[in-house]
């Protein structure tokens, strides 16, 4: 059986020293999932074919730069990692290039590899192949096949090719597949010696709204998913096997469908119940989604929402695609918010700032709204963190840059910035969105929002990124 190695080339360039402010990101909650969500379930796919090995590099050197507590330089990330690569054993290298962050390091893996042995295949998938195939297929590209379509196009490449079609280097999926189901870390040597007490996991792909939403890289429409017995057996087998601390499912939309998501709500309450299970679970979902029913449920486990709300402008809500009724959506945002705090649930609202279109009068607009609502979010359960906007290739807003261009005056800093080989995370977000800037101004607005946001989250910040419970759970059970 021939060995494949799934392997995880890190992101050496995507630190910049600008991000060492915190408050910048304010996002406690990121944390380490090991293992990777996308490791175990490409797993279960090629372990069916092959003798399969795990490496990730991220796990095993960090992600280079001061806020991601790692003080590895680029470089010596590169030499480590090759080194570590070179002391594994492996006929075929397998990579999920996850980001573009992860298209430099990849790129540079697999030219070292094909010098130290030409007959190793080298395959690539993952959503930046996916949205910019043209970046694997240069001049003695060491890339011998690019695979589109996320996992789909992995089971494709295998049912039909075998991973052997000789020159036929971009391979495309045109068909349905059931969802995998992702193999439990236990089962898989690498995780064995490793500390998973964040365990990331897929239990379904796609979303209803891929089309719609600018920023976002999510490409499949139709939502797939593995049946609530399924879903609820894989969870039972990673509590009973590894106990994690965590357990976070990173499906682009959580529970999709109504039947499903109460369902399987409710079967992760009685198998808490069952195994005393004392760990926390982590969902990204939109708040439109939850109803009261779905809110009963969750406050009967122990879990963070993530409402990726996206903006709190009425007009970026409109230019972003988020939705056709931006006050109809800030007013249900406001309702569900005081559902989950009445039921004593975390969640967090996420915000992008800096989309193309963004004037003085939208962040006007954000802060008014948040000086408004203040009340509603100084509670310990609610979490309001941001980010800057994002320019990634194959979304919505990347195939709209010269209509922004022209409707807005937008500048993008760099349109190729995970080609360039230092402050990546900078150049991704260096965005000027309209005409309307003035850094000054942009950075008074920006100010007053961080000084709203911290004033609300100092109620909750304590409760995030640690390991302390959701209150709601243990005041449930009468715990405390
Ligand atoms: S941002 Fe969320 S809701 Fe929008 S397309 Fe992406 S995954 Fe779907």
């Amino acid at each position: 059986m021939k060995k494949l190695l799934i392997f995880n080339s890190g992101m050496p360039y995507y630190e910049d020293e600008i991000f060492k402010d915190k408050d910048y990101y304010n996002n406690p909650i990121t944390c380490q999932l090991t293992p990777r969500p996308d490791f175990i379930l490409l797993h279960s796919v090629f372990n069916e074919v092959f003798d399969v090995d795990c490496l990730d590099l991220e796990l095993e050197l960090g992600i280079p730069g001061p806020t991601r507590g790692c003080d590895i330089s680029s470089e010596d990330f590169l030499i480590k990692g090759l080194d570590i690569l070179l002391s594994k054993e492996f006929d075929i290298l397998a990579f999920p290039c996850h980001t573009s962050g992860h298209y430099l390091s990849s790129k540079f893996f697999a030219e070292e590899i094909k010098k130290y042995n030409k007959d190793i295949l080298i395959v690539i998938g993952g959503y930046h192949p996916n949205n910019a195939v043209d970046d694997f297929l240069y001049d003695d590209s060491p890339f011998d096949h690019v695979v589109l379509g996320d996992v789909y196009g992995w089971m494709d490449y295998i049912e039909q090719y075998g991973f052997d079609i000789g020159n036929n280097r971009v391979i495309k999926s045109n068909k349905d597949y059931p969802m995998p189901i992702s193999t439990p870390p236990h089962k898989i040597p690498y995780y064995a010696t490793k500390d998973t007490h964040s365990v990331g996991m897929y239990l379904s792909k796609g979303c209803l709204w891929v089309d719609k939403c600018s920023f976002c890289a999510e490409f499949k429409k139709d939502w797939v998913v593995i049946s609530v017995e399924e879903s609820l057996k894989l969870v039972e087998e990673i509590i009973l096997h590894s106990n994690p601390q965590r357990i976070s499912f990173n499906d682009a939309l959580f529970g999709q469908t109504s039947k499903w998501r109460k369902s399987f709500l409710h079967g992760l309450k009685l198998l808490c119940d069952k195994l005393e299970w004392k760990g926390y679970f982590w969902i990204g979902t939109r708040t439109e989604m939850l109803d009261d029913n779905d809110i009963q449920l969750l406050s009967e486990l122990n879990i963070e929402v993530d409402f990726g709300t996206d903006s709190l402008s009425v007009d970026m809500l409109k230019i972003m695609n988020k939705t056709y009724q931006p006050n109809r959506y800030l007013n249900k945002l406001l309702e569900t918010n005081k559902k989950l705090v009445d039921n004593k649930i975390k969640h967090r609202i996420y915000v992008i700032i800096n989309h193309p279109g963004e004037t003085i009068e939208t962040l006007n607009q954000l802060n008014v709204f948040m000086e408004k609502n203040i009340d509603s979010f100084r509670n310990k359960y609610t979490f309001i963190s941001f980010s800057s906007y994002i320019v990634y290739p194959g979304t919505l807003s990347f195939s709209l840059v010269e209509k922004y261009k022209r409707d807005y005056g937008t500048i993008f800093g760099d349109l190729g910035w995970w080609k360039r080989n230092k402050n990546q995370n900078f150049y991704s977000r260096l965005v000027f969105p309209s005409s309307d800037f003035i850094l000054p101004a942009f950075q008074k607005e920006k100010k007053k929002f961080i000084g709203f946001m911290k004033d609300s989250n100092q109620y909750s910040y304590h409760l995030w990124g640690s390991s302390e419970r959701n209150w709601s759970y243990y005041e449930n059970k009468q715990i405390i």
